[in-house]
């Protein structure tokens, strides 16, 4: 597996110490060019927090190659922690970065996940947006996961890059459950990015994310992603030591049962 990294450890999924240049110098790009295998998770605060409730999940997670720091809230709990990622690795970004370098060098795109308008707009866009890409398949993400005439699919393109959108924890457990039937390919899901490429949701204008503001833009346009926000502030919260431990002490802070 080309790179190793030093991980900074949030709640039991370790987060590896990069920036997005090295990552996809140090990693993706060899492995696009040495045909090999990889399984890439981008993972924000309320992404672990999910780990948390759903142990099968964390393990599946763990199970992964790479976890990127998605999300400033990694960051910060972080920092708190006293073992600061260098900087936030958007999943957005680096499939952006991916396609861009899969365009130039010819490599084979697989887009699996969103619904079906949304997955044949996103190719349409991704074709318009890096000239030369080739897509070599594509799928919408509203099947049976026990169905094995999907992966079967994917395979019978001889992918090197598989893009999964099936929203975080079905998408992890998908690519974990058949990236043994590949050879190679570098397997990453990428949530709700397809629908930010066919133009159905949009990101926040840069000034929101500069300013570290990104969720509430999301959340002024969709408050239904309260109780989104409301798992990453119990994650901040749990990140802030002294807070953190007087929540645990009294309580407060409770595991889910399993
Ligand atoms: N999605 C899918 N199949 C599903 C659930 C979700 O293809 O069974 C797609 C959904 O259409 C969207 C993407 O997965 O394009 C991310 O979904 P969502 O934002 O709900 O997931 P999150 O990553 O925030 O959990």
């Amino acid at each position: 597996m080309p790179g190793h990294y030093d991980t900074a450890t949030l709640m039991d999924i370790d987060f590896i110490h990069t920036t997005n240049e090295e990552f996809l110098n140090k990693t993706v790009y060899p492995c696009l060019a040495h045909e090999e295998k990889c399984f890439i998770v981008t993972a924000n605060p309320e992404f672990v927090i999910e780990t948390r409730d759903h142990p099968d999940f964390k393990e599946v997670v763990q199970h992964s190659d790479y976890v990127l720091g998605d999300g400033i809230g990694i960051i910060n709990a972080s920092r708190l922690m006293g073992n600061p990622l260098p900087e936030r690795i958007s999943g957005i970004g680096v499939m952006y970065r991916m396609l861009s370098h899969a365009a130039e060098n010819g490599y084979r795109v697989f887009f699996l996940g969103a619904e079906e308008e949304t997955s044949r707009q996103a190719v349409e866009n991704a074709k318009k947006k890096f000239p030369g890409l080739n897509i070599v398949g594509r799928h919408h993400g509203f099947f049976d996961m026990r169905d094995a005439s999907i992966p079967r699919y994917v395979h019978s393109t001889q992918p090197d890059i598989v893009l999964v959108a099936l929203g975080m924890q079905r998408q992890e457990t998908w690519i974990l459950d058949h990236l043994s039937k590949f050879d190679k390919g570098v397997f990453m899901g990428v949530g709700g990015s397809f629908d930010v490429l066919a133009g159905k949701a949009k990101r926040a204008p840069k000034i929101w994310i500069r300013l570290q503001m990104e969720w509430l833009y999301r959340l002024i346009k969709d408050p239904k992603r309260i109780r989104r926000v409301m798992k990453v502030a119990e994650f901040m919260l749990l990140h802030i030591p002294v807070i953190g431990r007087i929540l645990k002490f009294f309580g407060i802070y409770k595991k889910k049962p399993r």
